[in-house]
């Protein structure tokens, strides 16, 4: 277990787990855009360790690219997604790939569709490393997928807890309020015998 603020955490993902999700999605992305050339857009801040290892593993040419986007606060969502970093170069007539490190309502895939859709790209796709699909609210098909997770919060692999947690190897949630097992069962010890195992 372990602590981020005043938050317990506890493993999740394993960093082999992972691995073996990227793997799967950069053989996708290598089979489907063979000798295309795209462009590769990460979101910042979270996605930079998903990114880096996903380009890692394309094969053919391609170009890199990042726009910093932020809408959450503490462990929830706030709805409104901000551009702090956009576009630097025209992307008209390329396929993009946007990288993002999870996809939660959606909103600021949301907000990059816009973005996208005045640039006039040729083709766009979304490659995440994690997908809440209980949370989604939108309509856009997420292609690439690493691993569909329930609706928990979790940090670790780039994704933070109000700054901390980016560095983690692997991918950890947010520990369950434990009161309720003891209003149920009482605490440790208590009703020996009868207690549920
Ligand atoms: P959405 O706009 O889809 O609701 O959320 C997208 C962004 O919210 C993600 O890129 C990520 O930065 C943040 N986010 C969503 N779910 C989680 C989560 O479980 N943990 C953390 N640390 N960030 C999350
Ligand atoms: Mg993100
Ligand atoms: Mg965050």
């Amino acid at each position: 277990m372990i602590k981020l603020h005043d938050l317990s955490f506890e493993p999740y993902i394993s960093e082999e787990e992972i691995d073996a999700a990227i793997t799967r999605v950069a053989a996708r992305l290598n089979e489907d855009y063979q000798g295309e050339s795209p462009v590769f857009l990460g979101v910042l801040n979270g996605a930079f360790m998903f990114a880096s290892e996903v380009i890692k593993r394309f094969n053919g040419d391609c170009e890199v690219s990042f726009v910093k986007l932020g809408s959450y606060q503490g462990t929830e969502s706030t709805g409104n997604v901000e551009t702090l970093l956009g576009l630097n170069h025209s992307l008209k007539g390329r396929k993009v790939i946007l990288l993002e490190d999870i996809v939660d309502t959606g909103n600021t895939l949301n907000t990059i569709n816009g973005i996208l859709e005045k640039e006039e790209v040729a083709g766009y796709e979304v490659a995440t490393l994690f997908y809440k699909p209980e949370a989604y609210k939108r309509k856009f098909n997420i292609k690439y997928v690493g691993l569909e997770i329930p609706n928990k919060f979790i940090v670790g692999y780039g994704l933070d807890y109000d700054g901390l947690g980016r560095n983690l190897r692997q991918v950890y949630k947010r520990k369950e309020n434990n009161m309720t097992n003891l209003v149920l069962f009482g605490p440790p010890g208590a009703g020996k015998g009868t207690q549920a195992t």
